[in-house]
């Protein structure tokens, strides 16, 4: 970097800090124990990617709902934990929050298989969408923020992450030093693994909601990562280890396996995701090697199942 963007950045942040009090800090790191074990540098340039997250994406409050400096800090910190180690350009390209007070439905018009036009009428706790904003529910916000496995804000910035090379389809822009062949592997395996216990109606070590499709298997393994490192580890190893050098982290070192919360996650009633958009030849390979070929009524928008009762 260089001294002109050093000097910007650091002007930048300045007053960027000056909108928030140490009790709105306080009020969302203490929310957030999906935070704990960072170490102080780590936590500092959380800290700056959040305010920096701020300033880069408009957080727009609707159906009345009151937006407070400790809501923003509780969003922006989660949102940017995953891009702890990547840094703030992997959310480049847009630019808005939209923030309903509960679970909504949303009444997107689509095509159906048969051409027959119809209403999305699920109930969301989140939505991604392709170039366009996230969309998150305050209270499935609130609901995510125990170590449990459910984080709709992680959700969602990992559909974000995935669509940086186009449709959500689960495989992300994969570092330089990592291997598309390798990734295909693991996740496939997981992927068919987690499947076949959701039609066998087994308990799973993870939400059946990532049985929906490769992109929900990134975005919910993405929430486990952070949430129930133990818990991912124990279940698919092979899938932490890729989502340990995608996201440069190490959150079971951080937390420990005590942030495993066996049998806490729910299962999720909602359809899923389908969109393969443009595959790597290996993530093709992966797709159909499932035989996943489900039907999403929007293809560039998608979503999180609410956790908490409505
Ligand atoms: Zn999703």
């Amino acid at each position: 970097m260089g001294r002109l963007s050093d000097w910007w950045r650091l002007r930048t942040l300045a007053r960027e800090r000056q909108c928030y009090a140490p009790a709105d800090w306080a009020a969302a790191w203490g929310a957030l124990p999906l935070l704990a074990g960072l170490n102080p540098d780590q936590s500092a340039r959380l800290i700056d990617l959040a305010l920096l997250f701020l300033r880069d994406k408009r957080i727009e409050p609707v159906q009345g709902l009151v937006l407070t400096a400790a809501m923003r800090l509780t969003i922006a910190l989660q949102a940017c934990l995953p891009i702890l180690e990547l840094g703030l350009d992997w959310y480049r390209g847009w630019y808005a929050v939209i923030l309903y007070p509960d679970a909504f439905i949303p009444g997107h018009e689509y095509t159906d298989a048969d051409g027959m036009v119809r209403v999305d009428d699920r109930v969301k706790g989140g939505e991604a969408w392709e170039r366009g904003p996230v969309i998150l529910s305050w209270a499935d916000v609130v609901a995510g923020c125990e170590l449990d496995g459910y984080n709709v804000v992680v959700h969602e910035l990992a559909h974000k992450l995935d669509m940086r090379n186009g449709g959500a389809n689960g495989c992300p822009p994969l570092h330089g030093d990592m291997s598309s062949e390798a990734w295909s592997r693991d996740w496939s395996a997981a992927f068919a693994d987690l499947g076949r216990r959701v039609d066998a109606g087994e308990e799973t070590p993870l939400d059946p909601y990532g049985a929906e499709s490769p992109g929900e298997f990134f975005a919910v393994a993405s929430e486990a990562f952070f949430e129930i490192p133990g818990l991912l580890h124990d279940a698919y190893p092979a899938v932490y280890v890729q989502l340990q050098a995608f996201y440069r982290q190490d959150p079971l070192a951080r937390l420990g396996a005590g942030a495993c919360v066996p049998g806490a996650l729910s299962s999720c009633p909602h359809g899923g995701c389908g969109n393969l958009g443009t595959l790597p030849q290996t993530m093709a390979k992966y797709v159909g090697e499932v035989g996943l070929d489900r039907q999403q009524p929007r293809p560039d928008i998608h979503d999180r199942s609410v956790r908490h009762p409505i």
